[in-house]
């Protein structure tokens, strides 16, 4: 079956990855973490008013429903596009991925506009 990977779950993967839920695909979410980070809520945790659970649910879960989905966990260090393949590196355990459609959404980056102690809150 065609396999669309797609790497990173935040907003634009899990959007990606929702939205591919009936189409004849096999679906792979990559991800280095194992949760969903709902970044806007971030001030809520800092501040208490939250716990991380409450912004940080697991991917699986978040996922369980799609049959067509699966997760992976585990850092993409190498990408072949000649070849379509990724390798993920879990825990210092090397693997490759092959794919048809590959989908990268991990390169955002946020201003703190130097606020004391912004990067630290968004790097966790
Ligand atoms: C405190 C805060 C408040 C915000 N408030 C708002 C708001 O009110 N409204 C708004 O519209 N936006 C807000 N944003 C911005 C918004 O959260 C981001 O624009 C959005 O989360 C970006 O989504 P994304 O999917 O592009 O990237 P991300 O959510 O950053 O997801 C990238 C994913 O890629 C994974 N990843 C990265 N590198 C690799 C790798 N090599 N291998 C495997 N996985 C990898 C990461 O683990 C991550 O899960 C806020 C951001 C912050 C920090």
């Amino acid at each position: 079956m065609h396999r669309v990977v797609i790497v990173g779950h935040g907003f634009a993967g899990l959007f990606a990855a929702k939205a591919l839920r009936r189409a004849p695909v096999e679906v792979v979410v990559v991800d280095r973490t194992n949760h969903h980070l709902f970044q806007p809520l971030l001030y809520q945790v800092a501040t208490g008013v939250l716990s991380e659970g409450d912004i940080a649910p697991p991917i699986r879960n978040v996922l369980r429903h799609q049959r067509n989905t699966r997760v992976v966990l585990g850092e993409v260090t190498d990408l072949d596009v000649d070849d379509r393949r990724l390798t993920v590196d879990t825990v210092g355990r090397e693997t490759e991925l092959s794919y048809d459609r590959l989908m990268t959404n991990i390169a955002v980056t946020g201003a703190t506009f130097d606020v004391d102690g912004g990067q630290q809150l968004v790097d966790g």
